[in-house]
């Protein structure tokens, strides 16, 4: 049977150097694309400027290069697009479906953490983090504040989107067929972040759409990520690629790999001598195809 031609990308975040999971990611990546003629892009998620640098992305080239991947077109780098953000969040302030948020990390936390914490408020999302409890929801200062230009985030009105997107949301997952989604489990997400006009799941769904992505692969880290993703194709009315998450690189006692394990990072395996064709194989152990 041919196999259709699908546009698929490496999206990875320069605040370290790239290792094995990485590679892995991208070697799957381009693999796809490849397979039917398509197109690989590369895309750089820089959107937290304070944690990212050029270095970084300079040295993601050049791994990607001595490990033979090779992308299509230009680049895009997310930190050139925040007026797409912006518009995006424009959109979704206008149709009431997200709200200015002003607590910090430590409002939540103690929310979180209080006796009488109410539904929502005492339990934690599908990656540990405290499930937001909703203070900003119905503020009514907030218009005040955002005029006296406090700083402040923009949360999705979870109940509100759902209420829009509808109650059978879903994406195709490559291996497993049809994958329900559960993104209540999430609540108010952040999608815009104080310190930036924009969030990881705004831009990755976004700029997804905007290029035409139509085969998402990477790692399963991100699976429970999914949800929320598909929740914004649905307000913003964006096309819902397929979906291909695989296993993440271990090391020898089962622990992802973090960009802090410098043995496992591609530049230091370059350093040690160890050719590009063993590190693909090295980050392709494993793997079920
Ligand atoms: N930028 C994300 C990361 O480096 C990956 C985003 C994605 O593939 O959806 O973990």
């Amino acid at each position: 049977m041919a196999v259709s031609p699908e546009i698929t990308r490496f999206a990875p975040s320069p605040t370290g150097l790239l290792h094995l999971g990485h590679a892995r990611a991208a070697l799957l990546a381009e693999a796809a694309a490849r397979r039917g003629g398509g197109r690989f892009l590369l895309r750089i998620e820089d959107i937290d400027t304070r944690r990212c640098a050029a270095a970084h992305v300079a040295a993601i080239a050049r791994d990607l290069g001595w490990l033979g991947v090779v992308w299509d077109g230009a680049v895009r780098v997310q930190s050139a697009h925040f007026d797409e953000y912006a518009a995006v969040l424009a959109t979704l302030r206008a149709r009431g479906l997200i709200y200015p948020c002003f607590c910090t990390r430590g409002d939540i936390a103690a929310a979180a953490a209080a006796p009488h914490a109410g539904p929502g408020g005492a339990g934690r999302d599908p990656y540990g983090a405290p499930l937001y409890p909703g203070t900003c929801r119905t503020r009514r200062d907030a218009a005040g504040l955002l005029a006296a230009a406090v700083a402040h985030a923009w949360r999705l009105d979870m109940a509100r989107a759902l209420a829009v997107a509808g109650p059978d949301l879903f994406y195709e997952e490559l291996a497993m067929g049809r994958v329900a989604c559960a993104p209540a489990r999430f609540g108010d997400v952040v999608l815009g972040r104080k310190d930036c006009p924009a969030s990881y799941h705004l831009c990755v769904t976004h700029d997804d759409a905007r290029q035409g992505v139509t085969l998402v692969t990477r790692g399963e880290d991100l699976r429970a990520a999914t949800d929320i993703h598909v929740v914004l194709q649905a307000l913003m009315d964006w096309p819902r690629p397929r979906y291909a998450h695989h296993g993440l690189v271990t090391d020898a006692r089962g622990k992802r790999l973090a960009k802090r394990d410098r043995a496992a990072t591609l530049a230091g395996l370059r350093a040690a001598g160890v050719s590009a064709e063993a590190v693909r194989a090295m980050a392709m152990a494993g793997v079920g195809l």
